[in-house]
Parts: C-alpha cells; sequence; structure tokens
C-alpha cells in the first residue's frame, strides 16, 4: 500500500516534469526562430538602401565580384551601367530635399521595373544608381539603357508632386579579360561623365 503511494506520487512529479520540459521546449523553439527572424531582418538591412529598397554599394560591390569572376571563369558577357540623376541639385534647391528624395525613389523603381531575374540593381550613393547586368552584350545593354532613360524622360513629375522634367545620363562598361569589379565602375563612371559632357539626357558605352 505504502509502496504504490509512492509510486504514484513519483509518477505524478515525472509527469509534471515532462510537461515543464515540454513547454521550456516549446520556448526555445520559439525564441529560436525569433533570433533568425532577426539575423535574416539584419542581414537585409546590412544590403538594402534604406531610401530606395535597391541593394547598397557594399552589397554591389559583393556582387560584382562575384560576376566579374563567373565572366572571367566562362567567358561569359558582362555589362555594368552607372546612372547618374541629371542636374539632381537644382532638383533639392528649386523644389525640396523630400522632393529629390522622392525623385530618387521613382527612379529607382523605374530601374528596377526594367530589371530581368539575374540582374543587380544598386543605389551607389548620393543620385547615382548601377544596373548590373550578367550574360549582356554591349549592344543588349544599350538598348536595355535606352529603354530606362527614354521612360525617365517621359514620367510625367507632376503628378509625383514634382513640377520639372527630369532626365538621366548613364555611362556603360562592359567586362574585359582579368577586370575587377573596381575598373568597371571606374570605366562606367568615365563613360557616364562622357555622356554629360555630350549634353546629358543620353546613354555612353565606353570607348
Ligand atoms: P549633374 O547633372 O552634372 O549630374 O549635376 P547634379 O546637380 O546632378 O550633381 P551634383 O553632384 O552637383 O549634385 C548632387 C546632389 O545630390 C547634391 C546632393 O545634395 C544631392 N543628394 C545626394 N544624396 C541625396 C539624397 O539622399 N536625397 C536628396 N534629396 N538629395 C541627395
Ligand atoms: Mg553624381
Ligand atoms: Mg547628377
Amino acid at each position: 500500500q505504502r509502496e504504490a503511494e509512492i509510486a504514484r506520487a513519483n509518477e505524478l512529479a515525472l509527469r509534471e516534469t515532462l510537461t515543464r520540459l515540454e513547454a521550456t521546449q516549446r520556448e526555445l523553439e520559439r525564441a529560436n526562430n525569433d533570433k533568425d527572424t532577426l539575423l535574416a531582418e539584419l542581414h537585409r538591412q546590412t544590403r538594402e538602401d534604406s531610401l530606395t529598397g535597391l541593394l547598397n554599394r557594399r552589397a554591389l560591390d559583393t556582387e560584382l565580384e562575384r560576376e566579374c569572376t563567373r565572366a572571367g571563369r566562362y567567358t561569359r558577357p558582362l555589362a555594368l551601367a552607372l546612372l547618374d540623376i541629371d542636374n539632381f541639385k537644382r532638383i533639392n534647391d528649386n523644389h525640396s530635399h523630400a522632393a529629390g528624395d522622392a525623385v530618387l525613389v521613382t527612379i529607382a523603381r523605374c530601374l528596377r521595373d526594367a530589371r530581368r531575374q539575374s540582374d543587380v540593381v544598386a543605389r551607389l550613393g548620393g543620385e547615382e544608381m548601377v544596373m548590373l547586368l550578367p550574360e549582356t552584350t554591349a549592344e543588349q545593354a544599350m538598348a536595355v539603357c535606352e529603354g530606362l532613360r527614354g521612360r525617365i524622360s517621359a514620367i510625367d513629375w507632376a503628378a509625383h508632386g514634382v513640377p520639372t522634367r527630369v532626365t538621366a545620363s548613364i555611362g556603360i562598361a562592359v567586362f574585359r579579360d582579368n577586370d575587377t569589379g573596381a575598373a568597371m565602375l571606374q570605366r562606367a563612371d568615365a563613360a557616364m561623365y562622357a555622356a554629360k559632357r555630350a549634353g546629358k539626357d543620353r546613354v555612353t558605352l565606353e570607348i
């Protein structure tokens, strides 16, 4: 009789412990999920430009090196387009910084809309944005950028609260043997400045 009572008490205690353990395990699983969500969010934030939602400079550098390596290893075409908004300072000065921000957001959306699956779109900083176009020849990149330039210049900005016309100049560089991301960026930048000198609102291919 006494032994049976002890056994019953032990069983009850064991069951309680088990229930508590199960609850603790569920809590741990929940905390682990929260941690994963936070880490993913942190990772996204370190790669993203907060104003436009495009990739930031840091993430672009990573993608650029990866694509250069791939293009070199498999002898595949790769193009890099650098876009700079024309007379952007005037938009800020004549309207407002907020209007300038709205223009950045809208043009970023144009780039995102023009983007194919494997293309990378990033904000380099200020009013400069980049499209990295794998498997794309100079000719194809010219066509993509001409389309983009045309769509930007045709935007009805009044509907966006900025009563002005906005254009952009784009420079394109294509991958060469032993190229680096930095070298491609530099040549795309030089081509973009050539577009500025030639009168802005145009696309220029590196020479
Ligand atoms: P250009 O046609 O030769 O490109 O001239 P620009 O006026 O576009 O170029 P400039 O480099 O003189 O001016 C760029 C301006 O961009 C200056 C800076 O205040 C503004 N800017 C940079 N980042 C931001 C931003 O995040 N938001 C806003 N609203 N303005 C920015
Ligand atoms: Mg600039
Ligand atoms: Mg500019």
